[in-house]
């Protein structure tokens, strides 16, 4: 999985990406459905000895474009994880409250607890992608924001949080077919939104602002991965992939009983 993890200072070419290659698995999607299933379990077991052990907090964070899977990923990944060890914090368009503020503000409530998985869907990270392609905010104001972000997931590094990234990348033609089976499919229409195609103008602009954020941001401590998304299957493998590993890193242990139990009758 190495493979799609960025190494500091490489300086990303979405172009040299490929969205559709399945290069880690090698097999039809019947059996990497199959080897997700697995992972999913597995991920639940962690997931269990985290909240168990409660040292290690875990944030997950998710970008891409629109339609590129975020919500997929949420949904198929830990479909197998307990619901209450899971938590998703989503951002929106920041409202007037959150306006008031710095735009870390409503991110730092939202970091995991120990013992705790947070997703992030969307980010911090909207505070250099959306905000510099659609001029937000003057050039000197997001530009200054890449360094604000590597010192905050420093601090929260340093802290006892392990940060993982995730970059779904899908291509151009890929989103014309998800959003066509939106205006097809009426179960979708709810899904369909016209600022999408608005989104989708300026799709140029926002791999150059992708391509910034993944050349400036990826650290050991905070590694970005660029996910081939236009299978479904194979990203969600991948990711699922990337946790167990991440997770299988963190060497954690059930805790030791505070008394001998051995001793212990139930009457
Ligand atoms: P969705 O995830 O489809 O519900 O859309 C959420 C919208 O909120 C997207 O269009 C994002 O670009 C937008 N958004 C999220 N964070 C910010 C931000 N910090 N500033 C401006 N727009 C944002
Ligand atoms: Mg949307």
């Amino acid at each position: 999985m190495e493979r799609y993890r960025i190494a500091p200072g490489t300086d990303v070419d979405l172009a040299a990406h490929d969205p559709s290659e399945r290069l880690t698995f090698d097999g039809p999607k019947k059996l990497g459905k199959e080897e997700l299933g697995a992972l999913t379990l597995r991920l639940r077991e962690l997931q269990e000895l985290l909240y168990a052990e409660g040292r290690n907090r875990l944030l997950v964070v998710l970008q891409a474009m629109d339609t590129g899977g975020k919500d997929g990923v949420i949904r198929h990944v830990f479909r197998s994880v307990n619901p209450q060890g899971v938590k998703v914090s989503s951002f929106k368009a920041p409202s007037d409250r959150e306006l008031a503020r710095d735009y870390l503000w409503r991110i730092h409530k939202e970091v995991p607890a120990r013992g705790e998985i947070r997703i992030f869907n969307r980010s911090h990270y909207e505070d250099i992608l959306v905000v510099r392609v659609r001029d937000l905010a003057p050039p000197e104001v997001w530009e200054r924001r890449y360094g604000h972000i590597n010192d905050f997931e420093r601090m929260l590094a340093d802290e006892g949080v392990t940060i993982v990234k995730f970059f779904l990348h899908i291509s151009k033609e890929e989103q014309a077919a998800r959003l066509q089976s939106r205006l097809d499919d009426p179960h979708k229409h709810w899904k369909f939104s016209t600022a999408d195609l608005r989104e989708r103008k300026r799709w140029d602009a926002y791999e150059q602002a992708f391509e910034a954020m993944l050349s400036r941001t990826s650290h050991p401590h905070a590694p970005w991965y660029v996910i081939p998304a236009n299978s479904k299957w194979y990203r969600n493998l991948v990711i699922a992939s990337i946790l167990v590993d991440t997770m299988e890193g963190l060497e954690m242990r059930y805790p030791e009983p505070e008394m001998d139990l051995s001793d212990i009758r139930i009457e």
